[in-house]
């Protein structure tokens, strides 16, 4: 199949669905309906997450930031499937961090960075058996101070690019899981703040940072909507906010092609109850392979 032929064939697909929508750019993801009995997906070394929606099987394929635009293969068991990814041009950011040493680690603060970085990669590649859960809700409300992907100068100095969304809110509003699953780290980081991991199965994992207070422990079972924490200004920041991010296969992509399009106004404690208890019951699992 031509790469041209499967990308209108993966815009077809995308409007059976609201979520996750397909972007097959840098940062992004793609979304592959796929035949029964194909349960392993590959692009680029990394495992699809994969997914069930109305009785049909979906891989979600995360697009690294540093891929250069071009085609490419999707190894679907023995089958292979070229794949065009597009080019997206992010901005740059400049920021003005007060905390010097949140830009410039002292030599001490480069012990515990390092050791943070294979703590956090754990985290990351944490990967549960089964669908995915895909189906999130906004983490808290606030503006988009910050979109994904932007080239960050911090001081005047080029950084990694922004991996996640970041929410402004108030200082102490709640913040919530975006779906259900399981905490796989929760704790204080350099960088990060106090910051808490939630894989919801397939390896399909999303962040939560800058938090002022969490109140989930690793390896508790959390509901979508339940309270994990409280919106601060922990770690390197200018100022309150949440950041959140989502990672397939300890692959950053954009938030926002996994939340509703819509964000609520406020959540209410009916509201989260109704979101808890509707969530629903998990599938068996798709044997791995
Ligand atoms: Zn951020």
């Amino acid at each position: 199949m031509r790469p041209s032929i499967i990308f209108v064939f993966l815009l077809l697909c995308q409007s059976l669905f609201a979520a996750p929508k397909s972007l097959p750019v840098p940062g992004g993801i793609i979304v592959l309906p796929l035949e029964d009995n194909v349960t392993s997906v590959t692009f680029l070394n990394k495992r699809a997450a994969l997914f069930k929606e109305k009785g049909r099987i979906y891989a979600v394929l995360p697009v690294p930031l540093t891929v250069t635009p071009g085609v490419y293969e999707v190894l679907l068991a023995d089958k292979k499937l070229k794949i065009e990814i597009e080019a997206k041009e992010y901005a740059v950011q400049r920021l003005q961090i007060k905390n010097r040493r949140k830009v410039e680690p002292a030599r001490e603060d480069l012990v515990r960075i390092t050791k943070e970085r294979s703590r956090k990669q754990k985290a990351k590649s944490f990967r549960s058996p089964g669908f995915a859960d895909l189906d999130f809700i906004w983490p808290t409300t606030g503006r988009i101070s910050s979109p994904f992907g932007l080239k960050r100068v911090l001081n005047g100095r080029p950084k990694a690019p922004h991996r996640g969304i970041d929410i402004a809110a108030p200082e102490g509003r709640e913040v919530f899981a975006a779906a259900d699953g399981i905490v796989v780290d929760a704790g204080d980081f350099f960088f990060s703040g106090n910051l808490v991991f939630i894989e919801h199965h397939g390896g399909v994992v999303t962040t939560y940072a800058h938090l002022q207070k969490i109140v989930v422990k690793p390896k508790s079972i959390v509901r979508k909507g339940e309270l994990i924490g409280f919106v601060g200004k922990t770690g390197r920041v200018t100022g309150e906010h949440l950041h959140f991010g989502v990672m397939i296969d300890s692959i950053y992509v954009d938030p926002l092609l996994f939340l509703p399009t819509r964000q609520p106004s406020i959540y209410t404690s009916e509201k989260l109850s109704k979101i808890s208890s509707g969530s629903a019951k998990r599938e068996t699992i798709p044997p791995e392979g």
